[in-house]
């Protein structure tokens, strides 16, 4: 699968923002933005306004960065989004949430989405007592999502089972540490989304 190669701190500086892309890095003091804003590699002063395309691109960059997508896969979402019933941008946002890898990052198994998508990728995760390898994989209400059986001895686990329950776990999921398991409640709805992204000027953009 294409992915990435830029460094993820070059991300949240090109977005002026915290896409908190590298885990525990992101809240300490060695984050680049925290220590350097400064949009790499474009000398801003002077510059014309941003136009509107530049904002709603800006916008659709940032969330396919935060969850860790190309821009096809991304695209997909927005087709998909559209074709059901609902706002598009919120249809959008939802289902970028239901993916595997972000519910993993959300209960915290993962420090960071992309470490969430290795241990998805590598087998580490079943999804009602199955093992799933698919980080697009959509989850459902009432879905068991668990560190699999044969993986808890892992050192990384074992560490993971010693931490409360994550303190920003969003209301419709539920975590245990000490089982390493977790329930999907209900589907999420856009308030329960915190992240700062203007999803209608990504719709805007995809519908030119
Ligand atoms: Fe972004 Fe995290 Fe790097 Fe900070 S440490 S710039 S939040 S990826």
């Amino acid at each position: 699968m294409a992915k990435y190669t830029a460094a993820d701190c070059r991300l949240c500086r090109r977005e002026k923002q915290k896409l908190f892309l590298k885990g525990d890095r992101c809240y300490s003091q060695k984050c680049a933005i925290t220590r350097r804003a400064k949009i790499p590699g474009v000398q801003w002063a002077g510059r014309k306004k941003v136009t509107e395309y530049g904002l709603q691109l800006r916008e659709k960059q940032k969330a396919k960065r935060i969850y860790g997508l190309m821009e096809k896969q991304f695209h997909r979402y927005y087709k998909e989004a559209e074709r059901i019933k609902g706002v598009t941008g919120t249809n959008m946002l939802i289902m970028l949430e239901e993916r595997l890898d972000n519910v993993v990052y959300r209960m915290g198994i993962g420090s960071s989405r992309s470490q969430s998508r290795q241990l998805v990728n590598h087998g580490h995760i079943a999804v009602n007592g199955k093992t799933v390898t698919i980080p697009s994989y959509s989850v459902k209400a009432g879905d068991v999502i668990a560190v699999k059986e044969t993986k808890v001895d892992k050192a990384y686990f074992k560490e993971l089972k010693t931490l409360k329950k994550p303190a920003n776990l969003p209301k419709w999921l539920d975590f245990d540490s000490a089982t390493l398991s977790g329930k999907i409640l209900a589907k999420p709805q856009r308030e329960d989304v915190d992240l700062t992204i203007a999803e209608h000027m990504i719709v805007e953009l995809y519908s030119k």
